[in-house]
């Protein structure tokens, strides 16, 4: 087999955030496999590429799709947004792999990391991920709700910073709801919660409030939520988390 395949990010919005390595990766690929609006954000590279866009709920046919696409001698750059390991495509790759042809294990491989949007957002306000910190997904399409439930909690509990990935969408639009209620069960009211839309591209935009004054209809699929520890704090404009937290 003389085949590759590449899982690239392209980064929260921004061409300037999508890696060096993530555009070599891509200006080598023969076929591009990913959901159409990330495959919009990369420019056309070489006139012989093929675009294999898919829709973004079937991400483990379009493993397969881009695994049979490498097996049979093709180089092929997988395309995420953000980073491709953060709630993304690498690990849809390995699931395929792993449940797939045997001879997938011995094909050419390789992850390029990328700008993931917890990091864009974060850049957006301060440094509010500077102290420990955690990401959760609130998306059940793979995992059942009392699985994040019970993730939220002992965040909560253990006094994390949180980053909600996936908080809402027009399928689930009542589950960013049910965590802060959850959420304000635990930690205090005055906690910062800001909402980061489109971070890390032209048009991005934040709300930065608190978790008693929180309101979901602000977050929508391209926002990223993080609420804040018991340390997260507001100077000036900026919001950050002390690298410390003794007691
Ligand atoms: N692999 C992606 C995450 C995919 S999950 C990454 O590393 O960023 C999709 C969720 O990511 C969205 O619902 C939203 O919560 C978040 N997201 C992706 N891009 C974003 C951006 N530019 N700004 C804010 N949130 C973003």
């Amino acid at each position: 087999m003389t085949g590759s395949l590449v899982v690239v990010g392209t980064g929260p919005g921004k061409p300037e955030l999508m890696t060096p390595a993530t555009q070599a990766a891509l200006a080598a690929a023969t076929d591009l496999v990913g959901y159409g609006p990330y495959l919009d954000r990369v420019p056309m590279l070489r006139a012989d590429q093929c675009r294999h866009a898919s829709d973004n709920r079937v991400e483990l046919d379009r493993a397969r799709h881009a695994l049979a696409l490498a097996a049979s001698g093709r180089r092929v750059a997988v395309v995420s947004g953000g980073d491709p390991g953060v709630f993304a495509m690498a690990a849809a790759i390995f699931e395929a792999v792993e449940a797939g042809d045997p001879a997938w294990r011995t094909l050419d491989i390789r992850v390029e990391p990328g700008v993931t949007a917890m990091l864009a957002a974060a850049a957006e306000v301060g440094a509010p991920l500077g102290g420990d910190f955690c990401a959760i997904s609130l998306s059940d399409n793979l995992k059942d709700w009392t699985t994040i439930e019970r993730r939220l909690k002992a965040a909560a509990e253990a006094d994390f910073v949180i980053a909600l990935y996936n908080p809402a969408s027009k399928a689930r639009p009542h589950q960013l709801g049910e965590a802060f209620t959850l959420l304000r069960s635990i930690k205090a009211g005055e906690t910062p919660v800001l909402f980061v839309r489109a971070a890390g591209s032209a048009d991005s935009e934040v709300v930065a409030t608190t978790l008693a004054n929180a309101d979901t209809s602000v977050a929508d699929m391209r926002t990223l939520v993080i609420v804040g520890a018991s340390t997260t704090r507001q100077i000036g404009r900026w919001i950050y988390t002390p690298r410390g937290a003794k007691s």
